[in-house]
């Protein structure tokens, strides 16, 4: 039986500990601040339940025999790997791509991590099996995870193992037969009520003397311990759908995490103990690329979208045809295409690791550093064009009942394309896309979400292909050389 959304919303009534507005929530499903997100990621598994989407967005599991999601299918060809993007794409699509951390994303990073079985196998045998034995249950069990992976901001010039307190960064502290305890804090765990389980683990890099921060390990998001503090939630201020079409639905969360003397058996830790592996964890084996090519599918699809939003925008307010709209919406198509064409160009320019297809590296870094810069200029475009118009709205959509004003808003919001509710409806939405809260932190997500543009930008200078860049300056220059004449007179 494949998952479905019912089974997926029952699986979150776990009794795990939400924190909002100053107190624990009971049953987050059924919460104004949460329960819309959750209907939206349980769509998901409605959608590749539908018997006509089987075959596009399930595998067989080779351990189960029942069909899976293709987020955990590991290609071992160009022609796999496409097809599992193009179950991706098709759950980008349902949300036009602001689920940032929808199942698909850490479901690719641990499958990563599974194509890289034989670095676990290094660290130890019994880290490896967890890995395997994770993978092959999370797969089976269709588990919609998430992660936390950063250190808390306290004092960024100081490492895990300097700040003022010694589990201010989450660490172990403490280990027996059984397993592992967990103490302190990881931020920023995006999606926590609409998840399972949480991976927690170290992707900045440790120094000899962090070895407790060196610790990946997975977490069920009811463990005992385990407190989730809720940002502010957009979903609970959504007046409307008509009103935050996005804010009301796609409201994933972002927590910071407390782990308060979690116990975490050892079939459930991935890495222990080595500095050094939990770095190779991400970068010497697909993990990271497989979860950030993810993303890039996603973005993909959610530039599509707000490329479309500029045009009904332009449309909307009978500027299409003005020469200097058309070239701004070129130019917005230009780099939606761009975008496009690098997740082809990461499939088509990938290669082997072992058995398994990873996307290109080299293209996928330099997708992640020029869309977080791209991202905010998007939105200003948006905001140009939309000039006024996704402010001049009527204050909620209560205004329509009414039929003094329902007059009022016919005779102020027209459009050469639709009538005012069509232009009220339209400007709402984009408004939502890039303006409002919930539109500012998705600003802040494609900004960070990887790490500072500063960190993608070190990921492309160490998969750049240097030697070919500089051996063609070498090959050029050493092709010429000072003349005899002023060779002479060189001392
Ligand atoms: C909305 C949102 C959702 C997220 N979801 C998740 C999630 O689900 N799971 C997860 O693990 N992470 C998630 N992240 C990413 C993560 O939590 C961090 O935001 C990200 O790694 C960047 O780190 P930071 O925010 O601590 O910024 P910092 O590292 O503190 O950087 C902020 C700025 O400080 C300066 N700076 C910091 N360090 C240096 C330095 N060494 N040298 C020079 N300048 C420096 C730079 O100007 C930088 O832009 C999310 C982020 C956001 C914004």
């Amino acid at each position: 039986m494949v998952k479905d959304g019912r089974k997926h919303i029952e699986s979150l009534r776990d009794g795990r500990r939400i924190f909002l507005d100053g107190a624990c929530v009971d049953d987050h499903t059924q919460h104004p601040a949460f329960r819309h997100a959750i209907a939206s990621a349980a769509s998901l598994f409605d959608y590749q339940a539908q018997p006509q989407h089987l075959e596009k967005m399930t595998f067989v599991s080779p351990k189960s025999g029942d069909r899976v999601s293709r987020m955990w299918q590991l290609p071992t060809s160009l022609s796999e790997l496409v097809e599992r993007r193009h179950a991706l794409e098709a759950w980008a699509e349902l949300t036009c791509g602001m689920l940032g951390r929808s199942p698909d994303h850490v479901a690719s990073c641990i499958s990563g991590m599974y194509m890289g079985l034989d670095l676990f196998e290094r660290h130890s045998a019994a880290r490896a099996s967890a890995v395997r034995d994770y993978y092959e249950y999370a797969r089976d069990n269709d588990l919609y995870l998430t992660y936390v992976i950063i250190s808390p901001q306290a004092d960024r010039s100081k490492g895990a193992g300097e700040q003022s307190d010694d589990f201010l960064v989450a660490g172990v502290c403490d280990e027996d037969q059984q397993g592992i305890t967990i103490r302190g804090a990881k931020m920023l765990g995006t999606g926590c009520p609409l998840a399972n389980e949480v991976f927690v683990g170290a992707i900045q890099p440790l120094r000899p003397g962090e070895e407790k921060h060196s610790v990946t390990a997975m977490v069920p998001l009811n463990a005992k311990g385990l407190q989730i503090l809720s940002r502010k939630s957009y979903e609970a201020q959504a007046m409307s759908t008509f009103d935050s079409p996005l804010s009301s639905a796609f409201d994933e969360n972002d927590a910071i995490l407390y782990f308060d003397d979690v116990k975490v058996p050892w079939e459930r830790v991935f890495v222990h103990n080595d500095v050094q592996m939990a770095q190779a964890q991400w970068h010497a084996i697909p993990t990271h690329v497989y979860q950030n090519y993810q993303c890039q599918i996603r973005l993909m699809v959610k530039l599509r979208f707000l490329l479309g939003l500029a045009k009904k925008i332009a449309d909307t307010n009978g500027i299409t045809n003005f020469p200097q709209v058309r070239e701004t919406l070129g130019q917005l198509a230009a780099e939606t295409a761009m975008v496009e064409g690098m997740v082809l160009g990461m499939e088509a320019g990938g290669g082997h690791y072992g058995k398994y297809f990873v996307p290109n590296k080299k293209l996928l870094y330099a997708a992640m550093v020029l869309t977080q810069q791209l991202y905010p200029k998007f939105v200003t475009t948006l905001r140009e064009l939309s000039g006024g118009g996704m402010i001049m709205l009527p204050s909620s959509v209560e205004d329509f009942a009414n039929p003094e004003m329902a007059y009022y808003i016919g005779q102020t919001q027209r459009s050469p394309v639709t009538d005012s509710v069509g232009r009220v409806k339209l400007f709402r939405l984009a408004w939502d896309a890039v303006g409002s809260e919930f539109g500012s932190r998705h600003q802040q997500y494609e900004m960070f979400y990887a790490g500072a543009n500063m960190v993608t930008r070190g990921h492309a200078f160490r998969t750049y292909d240097w030697d070919r860049a500089v051996g063609m300056v070498d090959g050029l220059m050493s092709s010429y050389a000072l003349p005899q004449a002023e060779r002479q007179k060189v001392t």
